[in-house]
């Protein structure tokens, strides 16, 4: 048996071997040691003695649990089965590796998260071309437990972006990508997989065989998508080897054009917290969390999708906006339309489970249910008016005869597993009614033989018996073994009884047996038939998953904009915003209800593009430039936004950069990162992108913060011309609206009173004219004293406070001209000053500079 452990320990690479031994999956060697440091479990040894070999193992009925959290910990687990049964082996039972799981290949429902897709990814470099000035990824993504699977081109760095919007599971890479390897594995596992999996030919042949095409042209992919085909390819070798099953669900490969969808880079993503929080990772408190009203796991992850492409062209746009007004308006046909939707299983996982043969009776028969659905579903959607909920009915494939079907075969309850029958209804197939009778008739008559011998023994407490070794016995107790008539046959002694066969009991045994046995069988092959023909109109089925999604997904954004008071926005092409009564989608949900101060923004080429936002810490600018941003977005995905009225420019790109200290723990300087970053945009921006920038500057000292805040400003309005919001508190930045003619200074209004201030989130027209930061430090509580002595030092500095032109060129003034901290002192004119001035160094010896400057200082540390 070690040996056939060996072979199988040599096939599966790094995976842990799970090794199946009668009612237990045991791992070995390394393994046994690894796995009990990751499940808790404790180490014993087989062949004790010399060389005793570690072992670990558990019930074989934990499987899915500890597979669970073997995937959880990012590890790869084969599963080692025996594949025949104990009994009927001659010498070692069978045992084969029947599938290896990794994160990106799971199926099982208990190992996969329902809101969240699960990608597996392939990433292929292009081979640089000598005229190409950037260089080019290919990438494919599939999800095994849905079937959906894209491939796509983008440019080198566009690459890690598109990871993240992807957010896959696990990521297949070639052997010889290193560099690659440790950008991704902070965001997925990494398997590295042999060259020649990523081959051209290779992956052209596997795909054609896999859709049944003659090239993948159909699909929409050309010369240029060479390395995306490659990565395609890879991934459908992968998992051809590591599931050993059919992949028919595989039904196509999308192209996934980047051009057709709002472009939203890795940092913008993070920053405006669309799927996970900044701060502790979480989906909660997200926008997609707020959003998410649908009642089905897949309307759920549709959702999770759009919000990670909204859309570029206007006419998709505003085709999923009609499709809102309609659901919009008739409140209890939508409530109706979603308690339906609630009844719906998970039909793509479903599907891709009987893809795979993993199908259980359960599983059809959630199936046959989500079918039965339907026509309530659609009879919700009478004579709809917009064309996507037009298409959405008009696709919606029914598929009555199979629903009829599985309904009719399955019995209401039906089991998870094949093993034990009890899944196929009475009344479905009259043979295996027969056979069942048969078998229960055989029954029948052994519960009478008991009585009979009963009787003609006249031992009342003789009983027939089963076991799996004998069959069916006769058992009687030692106190009547005398009454034992001739005929009985001697099979087992036991402590208190003896048990005999009849020849006449062994020969109903047989045909209960024989009847059993083939009803067994008939009922599992007419299972297997049953799922074979949801098979055959799998594809059918697919599209109807996929419109059931898109249903929920907009009546779920319908009931959203019903309860929050959301705005149908107005989409122009033009590089404009004017949202009117703006609320954060997140905040105007969090914070107590009625309490968000909603909020103006008027942006056109016409007037005004940059705006300067000032004012305290804790004002509100950071919120206030999300919400344009997330309300921006939230048109382009489809929905309403959180206003009173909202005229929406679409974007091409969103860009949102966060200040330095915003940033928690990312590993690198974090002014690096923010300086990369707002590379980056000032790089790729166009006059048709949404920036929106938040304290720029703040991780270097103030001097270079805000001239580099100031240049940038410049820079975004001369070469860029797009619309900006840029929060910061460097008072000075405001100086740039007397000379930028797009620049409008705006800030947060604030309420001040003896010595308190209170901040009223509302935005207002023109500049801060002070900071608050001391009053903030007080509501945080900073000791007293230190309060006075800041404010102390502000009054000193303001009033040294002068302003400069030079020349026509404004300068950020009241740092340039002021030299703040030198004035500190002059001003105060500190006796020691005068000491310094008139010090005579020429004539010290450095024994004596040093003896002055302990004094010095001694005199400082007592009088400051
Ligand atoms: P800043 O960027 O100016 O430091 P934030 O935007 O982070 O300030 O806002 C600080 C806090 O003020 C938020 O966490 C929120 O609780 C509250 N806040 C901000 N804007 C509003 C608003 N419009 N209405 C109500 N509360 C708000």
């Amino acid at each position: 048996m070690m040996q056939q452990y060996d072979e199988a320990r040599q096939a599966c690479g790094d995976a842990l071997l799970l090794f199946r031994m009668g009612d237990f999956y045991e791992l070995f060697h390394d393994d046994a040691v690894q796995a009990a440091e990751l499940l808790g479990l404790a180490v014993t040894s087989r062949e004790k003695g010399e060389n005793p070999i570690p072992m670990a193992g558990f019930p074989h009925h934990q499987l899915d649990t500890y597979l669970a959290r073997l995937i959880a910990q990012g590890r790869r687990v084969a599963v080692c089965e025996q594949v025949e049964e104990a009994s009927q082996a001659k010498g070692l039972v069978r045992r084969e590796v029947t599938r290896v799981v990794s994160p990106g290949t799971v199926t099982d429902d208990a190992l996969l998260d329902p809101l969240t897709p699960n990608y597996l990814l392939a990433v292929v470099p292009a081979p640089v071309a000598a005229e190409a000035d950037e260089e080019d990824v290919g990438l494919a993504w599939a999800d095994l437990s849905t079937g959906r699977f894209m491939a796509a081109t983008v440019s080198r760095i566009q690459l890690m972006d598109q990871v993240t919007r992807i957010g896959p599971a696990e990521c297949l890479l070639a052997d010889d990508q290193t560099e690659l390897a440790k950008e991704l594995s902070p965001l997925a596992m990494v398997t590295l997989r042999p060259d020649w999996s990523f081959a051209l030919d290779n992956g052209e042949a596997t795909l054609s065989r896999q859709f049944g095409t003659r090239g993948l042209e159909g699909f929409g992919f050309g010369e240029n998508d060479r390395s995306a085909i490659r990565a395609a390819g890879a991934i459908l070798h992968y998992l051809e080897e590591t599931q050993q099953t059919s992949l028919t669900h595989f039904q196509s490969l999308v192209p996934f054009r980047q051009a057709d969808t709002l472009d939203i880079d890795e940092a913008t993503w993070r920053s405006l917290e669309i799927t996970r929080t900044m701060r502790d990772g979480s989906r909660d408190g997200s926008l997609l969390a707020i959003m998410d009203q649908t009642v089905s796991a897949m309307g759920s992850r549709l959702l999770a999708d759009w919000l990670a492409h909204p859309l570029t062209a206007h006419a998709e746009i505003v085709e999923r906006h009609d499709a809102l007004d309609e659901l919009i308006a008739e409140t209890a046909r939508r409530d109706r339309l979603q308690e339906q939707l609630r009844g719906v299983y998970d039909l793509e996982r479903l599907l891709a489970r009987v893809a795979t043969h993993r199908a259980s009776p359960r599983d059809i028969a959630h199936i046959g249910r989500t079918l039965g659905c339907l026509p309530e579903v659609i009879a919700q959607l009478e004579n709809p008016v917009s064309a996507l909920l037009a298409q959405v009915v008009e696709q919606m494939d029914l598929c009555p005869e199979l629903q009829a079907e599985i309904a009719a075969a399955l019995v209401d309850d039906c089991p998870l597993h094949t093993r034990d029958g009890g899944i196929i209804r009475p009344g479905y197939s009259e043979q295996l009614d027969q056979l069942q009778q048969l078998a229960a008739g055989g029954k029948q008559w052994i519960a009478s033989y008991q009585a009979d011998q009963q009787e003609q023994t006249g031992i009342a407490n003789l009983k027939v018996g089963f076991n799996k070794v004998f069959g069916y016995y006769l058992e009687v107790t030692n106190l009547h073994k005398d009454k034992v008539p001739e005929n009985f046959i001697r099979k087992q002694t036991l402590k208190n009884a003896e048990r005999y066969i009849t020849p006449e009991l062994k020969e109903y045994e047989e045909k209960v047996l024989e009847a059993d046995g083939n009803a067994r069988s008939l009922e599992y092959q007419l299972f297997v038939e049953l799922r074979d023909k949801v098979h055959a109109v799998a594809r059918r089925l697919q599209q109807t998953a996929y419109q059931l999604a898109t249903l929920d997904v907009l009546a779920g954004l319908a009931s959203l904009a019903c309860q929050r008071g959301y705005c149908r926005p107005s989409m122009s092409e033009q590089a404009e915003l004017d949202i009117r009564g703006g609320r954060h989608p997140v905040l105007d949900v969090m914070e107590p209800e009625g309490t968000f101060v909603p909020n103006d923004t008027q942006v056109s080429p016409d007037n005004k593009m940059l705006l300067l936002i000032t004012g305290p810490n804790m004002a509100g600018k950071s919120t206030y430039i999300r919400q344009v941003a997330l309300i921006t977005m939230m048109a382009q995905v489809g929905s309403f936004v959180p206003a009173e009225s909202a005229t929406i420019g679409i974007a091409d790109r969103i860009f949102a950069r966060v200040g330095a200290s915003d940033e928690l723990s990312r590993g690198q300087s974090t002014f690096m990162v923010e300086m990369t970053e707002t590379a980056r945009i000032l790089n790729t921006a166009t006059s048709q992108s949404l920036i929106i920038l938040d304290e720029i500057g703040r991780g270097t000292s103030t001097y270079d913060g805000v001239s580099l805040a100031w240049a940038i400003v410049e820079h975004i309005h001369h070469q860029i011309g797009c619309r900006t919001l840029f929060a910061t508190h460097y008072h000075e930045l405001t100086d740039l609206e007397a000379t930028l003619a797009m620049v409008k200074n705006l800030n947060v209004a604030v309420k001040e009173w003896d010595d308190n201030v209170a901040f009223l989130h509302k935005i207002v027209d023109g500049s801060a004219d002070k900071s608050y930061g001391i009053h903030v430090a007080r509501l945080a509580g900073i000791p007293r004293q230190v309060n006075e002595r800041a404010r102390e030092i502000l009054r000193r500095l303001e009033s040294d406070h002068r302003e400069s032109v030079v020349g026509d060129i404004p300068l950020p003034t009241r740092v340039a001209g002021s030299e703040m901290q030198l004035s500190l002192f002059e001003q105060a004119d500190h006796p020691l000053l005068q000491e310094i001035r008139e010090t005579d160094l020429e004539n010290l010896t450095p024994l004596e500079v040093l003896q002055l400057v302990h004094k010095w200082q001694e005199r400082l540390m007592a009088n400051p």
